[in-house]
């Protein structure tokens, strides 16, 4: 038996992971897995650093899955309550756009969760099976400082309700940092009526500092996005809505909690004062933590930075598919920071085209001559009958191929997560002895983690337009038996980067 070992940030050390057992009403179809992801705040597009910490947790939903677990995944969207300044201070982030685009604040959520949901799409990471919103629990969020109010965990300061972390025995116990250090963090940004500088805010009043906005009908809002609750109009802190909605959703089945590095010492810790002192029980058993992507220089790429590259500025108008990127962020282990290049994004580009380039030319015994040709050939219907070979179940099922390359396979993944080494086993597998009917079954069958989508790439040979037309017009002179004319598109091609070869049945053209 192969066991999965995950790195918990709880514990700092790789541990072996085992879901929590279900309650006994549920055992019968029990085994799932409860995954809670951090998801984006909804006020600009995510940038690539974002997407890599999605990407990772992306890819421990396929390593559960595939060690076969059942997984509840949900992810939240933040639109409302994150404020500019990690310390309760600053403006909301979505007001704050709202205002610069001239929008309402439920329009900018909604504009860039749908752009979100567009670049996870792209980049084939598996939607969650819940997406929960903030502004949709807050009765949820409101229920949960109640009752830490009742406990004596909370006070009242002239612009909401804060949470007291001296009352919390071991606030520091995801962060590993002394509690001195911690509070050196939190006080970069003061808040005089603070008891401590990690104290933070379950509740902000809404204030009349901010300027008005045409849709504030009448003027007598202060912001677009406030509710009634016990302690006057107002919104939820950022960190309570990940706590409600995880323990509304999940239950007690709290297995595993995610984001990027920079959540672990205010975002998670206090995540995890809060829902513990709330409900006296263990809030997560395993903490994950994706790090950085970074810019030249070891400059992390953030969202108020310059230095923000989004899927669609970095990589779709400039003709990159994006899973090169995919490809290019498996290639580092999720806990190692990793610089982002233009190079860099090209190199993987190549990569993954030669890749794929290897599975194409993998042709089953079981193809008939005639197919064997055919699957060579340009002529895409003709390519259609090898991917419905490919495509059919019978055709590649768990167990064709060697058993050794899966227990190979699943030891990397299983090491935490270790996609560089799960690359390699694909390279080993397709340089083995296997016939290349098993080859096929083993990557298709690792492509369930890697999600690098080999079946489409059997579908579609991607050839620059250039390139295309320039096959096109050799296929016609061919036909024609035109032999100067197509030789000589034959060189054009050639110096594009691309070799030609001709079969009885057509012409294949590959990156050289
Ligand atoms: P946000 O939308 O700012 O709440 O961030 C969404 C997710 O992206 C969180 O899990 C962050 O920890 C993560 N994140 C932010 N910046 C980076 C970066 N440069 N590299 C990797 N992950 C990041
Ligand atoms: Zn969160």
């Amino acid at each position: 038996m192969n066991k999965l070992y995950l790195y918990n940030t709880l514990t700092r050390k790789k541990e072996e992971f085992k879901a929590i057992p279900p309650p006994a009403p549920l055992l019968k179809g029990g085994g799932k897995v409860g995954l809670y992801t951090c998801g984006p705040t909804v006020y600009n597009y995510a940038h690539l650093g974002n997407l890599r910490t999605y990407l990772f947790e992306d890819i421990l939903k396929r390593a559960l899955l595939y060690n076969g677990y059942k997984v509840k995944h949900v992810m939240n969207i933040t639109d409302v309550g994150h404020l500019t300044g990690d310390m309760d201070m600053g403006e909301d982030k979505l007001e704050m756009e709202a205002r610069k685009e001239k929008k309402t604040a439920w329009q900018i959520a909604e504009f860039y969760t749908r752009t979100f949901r567009y670049d996870i799409k792209r980049l084939n990471i598996m939607e969650p099976d819940i997406w929960c919103k903030a502004t949709d629990y807050i009765k949820e969020q409101i229920e949960l400082i109640k009752k830490l109010e009742k406990k004596g965990y909370t006070y009242k300061t002239s612009d909401g309700i804060y949470y007291d972390t001296s009352k919390f025995r071991n606030y520091n116990k995801l962060s590993h940092l002394p509690l001195e250090k911690l509070k050196e963090g939190a006080r970069v940004e003061k808040n005089q009526e603070k008891k401590n500088p990690t104290d933070f805010a379950l509740w902000k009043l809404s204030t009349p500092k901010i300027p008005l906005t045409p849709f504030e009908k009448g003027g007598k809002k202060n912001r677009q996005m406030e509710w009634d609750s016990p302690w006057g109009v107002g919104f939820p802190g950022w960190h309570i809505e990940c706590s409600a909605m995880s323990l509304a959703l999940l239950k007690n089945q709290l297995d595993i909690h995610c984001g990027g590095i920079d959540h672990i010492n205010v975002h998670h810790t206090n995540e995890i004062a809060q829902s513990e002192a709330a409900t006296g029980k263990k809030f997560f058993n395993f903490w994950l933590h994706g790090a950085f992507l970074n810019i030249a220089g070891g400059k992390k790429m953030a969202k108020s930075a310059e230095n923000f590259l989004a899927l669609e500025t970095a990589l779709i108008k400039k003709g990159i598919e994006p899973l090169a990127y995919r490809f290019m962020l498996l290639q580092t282990h999720y806990r190692k920071p990793m610089e982002y290049s233009e190079a860099g994004i090209k190199s993987a580009e190549r990569g993954l085209e030669h890749l794929r380039n290897q599975i194409r030319d993998l042709t089953p015994a079981r193809l008939s001559e005639k197919h064997r040709h055919s699957c060579e050939s340009r002529n895409p219907e003709k390519r259609m009958a090898k991917v419905k070979l490919f495509l059919d179940p019978r055709f590649h099922g768990d167990d064709e191929f060697s058993i050794d390359f899966k227990e190979i396979f699943l030891a990397a993944i299983n090491d935490d997560l270790n996609t560089p080494r799960a690359l390699a086993v694909v390279q080993e597998v397709l340089k083995s002895k296997l016939t290349d009917e098993e080859k096929l079954a083993a990557v298709f069958d690792f492509d369930k983690v890697l999600g690098l989508d080999f079946k489409g790439a059997l579908k579609k040979m991607k050839l620059p337009e250039e390139v295309e037309k320039l096959a096109e017009a050799r296929q016609k002179a061919r036909e024609e038996k035109d032999f100067k004319l197509s030789d000589e598109l034959r060189k054009k091609i050639e110096s594009l980067g691309y070799s030609v070869e001709d079969a009885k049945d057509g012409q294949r053209i590959v990156k050289k």
